[in-house]
Parts: structure tokens; sequence; C-alpha cells
């Protein structure tokens, strides 16, 4: 069985680092991988590869750094491309990115059926271009592997057949587990200083693009006077210069770091303050508070059971968030599951290609 991997952006690569390895252990599986080259930079791209032993893609497409419609454009015309010349049996794609989106329709199309890890999530805020694609590949995918009941009921209400929907938990539970072992602590880490820090992250278009929220955000930061430990990501770094922003004098702005040295961060942080949808989890899976940087979010467990606070954009709410929360470990309620999803979903996709 050949299966075509079609990734772009670094939440993916995090996610194929577990389903990869697993692969490889399956003789009678071949797996080749695109990369379309929606994230590019090496610290958002090639160190994911090199650090979790990722197989180097097959494919590997330039098609970053564009505007939606180019970029899904040009997406989907080579992807179909390389679909004519390997001819595989599965399109398997992870997420929510526009190489999602791009990697499911060349396959629709061409009527090669889709695997889409990571199904079933919405925000239910159609501005967020993340929103769109998901709700699009849902339709046209034939395996929607969801980690949770929640998002097995989105797509129900959807119209989705129940019998392509397989509630199998969440891939990024198999990483964090896999990862933790070998997380390390970052080179520059002794330099800061700190021996006690928030981790924080922000990237989301809606709150980059925006110079008042991002502006209010760092502000909220501020105002909390605790030490904030920011991996900035380049879309972010790109606005602020751009909107004349001032980072504060508490916030230690560093570059984005490699997965091993993010896990380190999050396993020692009091605190994570995130607009990330992975870091979020993440935050859970170690056992740590989360304030999101967001008004609504499609972790929805997270926020039910107390250890996600949704604070949207305005500094108050940022600041009180903050000061309010606790930095007690919180325990882990088996949320997304037992961190064996990736073997569920092979089990699921072999067993149905020997049956048909
Ligand atoms: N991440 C990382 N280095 C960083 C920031 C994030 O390795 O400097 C990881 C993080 O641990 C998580 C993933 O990137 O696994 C989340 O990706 P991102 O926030 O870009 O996307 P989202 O999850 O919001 O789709």
């Amino acid at each position: 069985m050949k299966i075509l991997t079609v990734l772009g952006a670094r939440p993916q690569f995090i996610k194929a680092a577990a389903f990869s390895r697993a692969i490889k252990k399956h003789e009678s599986v071949e797996e080749v991988i695109v990369h379309t080259g929606q994230h590019y930079d090496q610290n958002m791209s090639d160190v994911f590869f090199a650090e979790m032993d990722i197989p180097l893609p097959k494919y590997k497409l330039q098609t970053g750094g564009k505007t939606h419609g180019a970029m899904t454009g040009q997406q989907l015309e080579k992807i179909e491309e390389i679909i004519f010349n390997e001819k595989p049996d599965l399109v398997l794609v992870y997420g929510d990115t526009n190489s999602t989106l791009a990697g499911a329709l060349a396959a629709t199309k061409l009527h090669i059926p889709i695997a889409h890890v990571e199904a079933g999530l919405r925000s239910f805020n159609k501005k967020m271009p993340e929103e769109i694609n998901r709700i699009l590949t849902d339709q046209i995918s034939d395996y929607l592997f969801v980690p949770s009941e929640s998002a097995k009921q989105n797509l129900i209400n959807e119209g989705i057949n129940t019998n392509k929907i397989f509630v199998v938990g969440d891939i990024m539970y198999d990483v964090a587990l896999y990862y933790k072992e070998k997380m390390q602590k970052p080179k520059w880490f002794d330099d800061l200083k700190l021996n006690q820090f928030i981790l924080c992250t922000i990237h989301r278009a809606e709150n980059t693009d925006d110079p008042i929220k991002l502006s209010n955000i760092l502000k909220g930061l501020e105002l909390s006077q605790r030490d904030i430990i920011l991996p900035l990501h380049p879309r972010t770094v790109g606005k602020i210069k751009k909107y004349g922003l001032v980072i504060p004098s508490n916030i230690r702005v560093v570059d984005p770091t490699g997965y091993l040295e993010m896990v380190w961060l999050e396993v020692h942080s009091d605190l994570i303050v995130t607009d990330s949808g992975g870091v979020q989890k993440e935050a859970y899976f170690h056992g740590k508070y989360c304030i999101t940087l967001r008004e609504e979010t499609e972790w929805v467990e997270l926020v039910e059971n107390g250890f996600n606070k949704l604070v949207g954009y305005d500094a108050k709410l940022i600041v009180d968030g903050i000061n309010t929360s606790s930095s007690q470990k919180i325990e882990s309620l088996g949320i997304y599951g037992d961190g064996r999803t990736v073997k569920k979903i092979l089990d699921i996709i072999i067993s149905t290609f020997n049956h048909q």
C-alpha cells in the first residue's frame, strides 16, 4: 500500500514524526512525503525533520510566502501532478493549513481516498482561514480521524456519515509522550537567569494581523510583570516591526525553537500563554494551566475542565487571567486518548485496505 502524505507547516511536521515512525515498521506500507514549503525557514521546518527523525520529503515544493489563494492554487496544481506520477492508494493530510486543503482537493478530484488526521475540530469562526480549511477537508475526506467525541459530534452536525468517523484520540499526545524523554534545555536558557517563567507563543493571523490586538496582547503581558519567554514566530516578528511596536522588557524574545527545546520549556514553565492550537494541548499533556489569547478554541474540553482560560486580546483580561492562574500541576484526565492514536489510525487504514 502506498500512502502519499502532504504536509507543509510546523504542527504537521510534529504530527508526522509519530506517524512516519510507525509506518516505517510496516513493510507492506510505503510512505511518500510531499512538503509544500508553506513553512520554509530552518527553524520552522528543517530542524523538525532532523531532530525528530522524520523521513525526508521526496517532493519539496516552494509555495510559501504567498497569499492564501496563490499558495493553495499552486499547491493544488503541483500535488495533482505528483498524484498522477505516484499513483498512491491513499492521501494523508493533517490539521487545518492550506497544504491540508490542497492535498485533499487534489486527491478527491482524482478519486484517491483521503485520510484526515485531526478532523472535526471547529472554532465556529469562519474568519479563520484554518476553519475554512477544516470544514472543506472534512467534507471530502473518507477517513476522519477525530481526537474526541465533541469533534465527532461536530462532523455529525455537518451531515458526515458516522461510518467514516473514527474517534482515535490526539496524535499530538503520542508525540508528547515519546519526545518528553528526549527534551533538551535550550542552550541560551541559563543566560536568561530565570528561576520561574511563563512560556508564551503568538502567531495566529487574527492576533498578528491587527495592530490593536497585537499591541493589547503585549500590554497585557507587560502588566503581569512576570518573566515571559516568547519564541517568536516569523509572522509575528514581521508584524511587530511593521506596526512599530515595542516589546516590553519583561518579555524575553527568542527565535522559534525546535520541538525538543519547546517541550523542555513547556515542562519547566509555570504557566503557558498562547494562541496556538497545539501548544494549548501540550500545556495539558505536561500538566500546565493555559491562558489562551483567543475568544474561542477548538479544544473545548480543556476549557470545560478548567485547564484552559480564554482571555482573547484584552490587556486587562490577559493580566487577570495570568494573575489568577495556578502554577499547580494539573492531572491528566485522559481527555485526548491514551497515547496510542497512531497505532489505531494505521490499524484502521491497513485493515480497510486489505479488505478491499
Ligand atoms: N513549537 C515549536 N517551537 C516553537 C513554537 C511551537 O516546536 O518555537 C511547536 C509546539 O510545541 C507545537 C507546535 O509547534 O507542537 C504548534 O505549532 P503552531 O503553534 O505553529 O501551530 P498550531 O498548533 O496553532 O496549528
